[in-house]
């Protein structure tokens, strides 16, 4: 059976006529990785991978030639799923934000969407289909592959543009060991920013400077990865944190791309988070009340501390006075990072109590870390 080969455009209309849900699609050859390998290693060997990512370069070779499929996939499915919707931000002062793309878990709603249209291809072809689908979780270059596919190009910013999605839109695929006959298979071209034109809007309104060259960004400084890790960021990059508790999505939000568009995204509850949450509520939220808010959605995965420590940021960046009881117990914590963010907080907040409660832990404080930390207010 699995000798007849389908046109793609066979499988696109199961896929379209079929599944809602599914924005784009398109199905491409397991191409050549070569020329994504190739940029990959550059920012390896640049340093512009943390070392927290344990990429290496025979890790990131064996997942660009795709090691875990290729004795059996002969074909992916790249789809894309928007998720630009009308909801706003708060107003509220001591709000903390959450970028977009993380107030619902997208990624498994489009791998969920993608199971279905592998379902459905094999219902309607009568032929049983093995597949894996992907949607983020993967070393494999999704975006060079939705590149190829012609859903999206590359913008300055390394992030994908969709002419009527902006950049607003996950991306995911699944690999089939179905037989397509396709029309032509070319080579991966690099990007090369026809989209971008001159514009650099997106470079110039990075907070941090990430996006080093066009294209490249060195992740060690990007906030996303930042506000991802418990890890201590200089003073001139919490100057400039504003309200986040997870996430940056700057260098999108400002692309002409994503003004303008209709906000006709499915809305979904799966992970859902919404926009963001009361950074003094952060700052009590005990662990089953963690597991509640954030099961399902992306977040999950990440170190509680590191959110805790985004909240506490926002806190000082914003000035926020009335936070300063509850950020006193932080200067107690186990963890010396924490302890370090909150004296930061607590001497950008500037007030009497605060003063007195930063001498106070001063005086006990064993960390050089911490010690430095206060020393800047007393
Ligand atoms: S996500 Fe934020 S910090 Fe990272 S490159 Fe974009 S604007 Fe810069
Ligand atoms: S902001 Fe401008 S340079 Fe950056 S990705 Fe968008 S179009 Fe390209």
């Amino acid at each position: 059976m699995k000798s007849k080969k389908l046109k793609p455009e066979i499988i696109k209309k199961i896929v379209k006529d079929n599944i809602t849900g599914i924005d784009a699609v398109e199905i491409i050859p397991l191409i050549n990785l070569g020329s994504a390998l190739k940029g990959t290693i550059s920012c390896l060997k640049q340093g512009l991978i943390p070392a927290s990512y344990s990429y290496s370069k025979e890790k990131t070779e064996s997942a660009y030639s795709y090691k875990n499929y290729k004795s059996w996939a002969k074909s992916i499915i790249v789809a894309a799923k928007y998720y630009y919707t009308d909801e706003k931000f708060p107003e509220e002062k001591a709000f903390g934000r959450i970028a977009r793309f993380t107030w619902r878990n997208n990624y498994r709603y489009l791998s969920l969407k993608l199971k279905d249209a592998v379902n459905k291809i094999s219902d309607n072809t009568g032929i049983p289909i093995i597949s894996k689908i992907l949607s983020n979780y993967t070393s494999i270059p999704e975006k060079a592959l939705c590149k190829y596919s012609g859903i999206a190009d590359f913008g300055k910013n390394s992030v994908l543009i969709n002419r009527s999605m902006g950049s607003y839109f996950t991306v995911g695929e699944a690999f089939i060991d179905l037989d397509i006959d396709f029309d032509e298979i070319k080579e991966l071209e690099a990007p090369d920013y026809t989209l971008c034109g001159s514009c650099n809007l997106c470079r110039a309104a990075c907070p941090t400077h990430a996006i080093i060259k066009n294209g490249v960004i060195n992740i060690n400084r990007c906030f996303q990865y930042i506000s991802e890790n418990l890890i201590l960021m200089p003073l001139k990059y919490r100057e400039k944190w504003g309200n986040r508790l997870y996430g940056c999505s700057i260098c999108i939000d400002v692309c002409p791309y994503n003004k303008n568009l209709v906000p006709w995204a499915k809305k979904h509850n799966i992970g859902f988070v919404g926009q963001g949450m009361d950074l003094l509520e952060v700052l009590s939220l005990k662990q089953e009340e963690w597991d509640r808010t954030f099961t399902d959605n992306q977040i999950v995965i990440r170190d509680p501390g590191a959110i805790l420590k985004n909240a506490i940021t926002s806190l000082g960046y914003l000035e926020y006075k009335k936070s300063i009881d509850f950020l006193f117990p932080f200067l107690n914590h186990e963890h010396e990072i924490i302890r370090a963010y909150t004296a930061w907080a607590i001497g950008k907040i500037n007030t009497k109590t605060g003063k007195k409660m930063l001498y106070s832990r001063y005086k006990e404080e064993k960390s050089q870390m911490v010690k430095a930390e206060i020393e800047c207010f007393l």
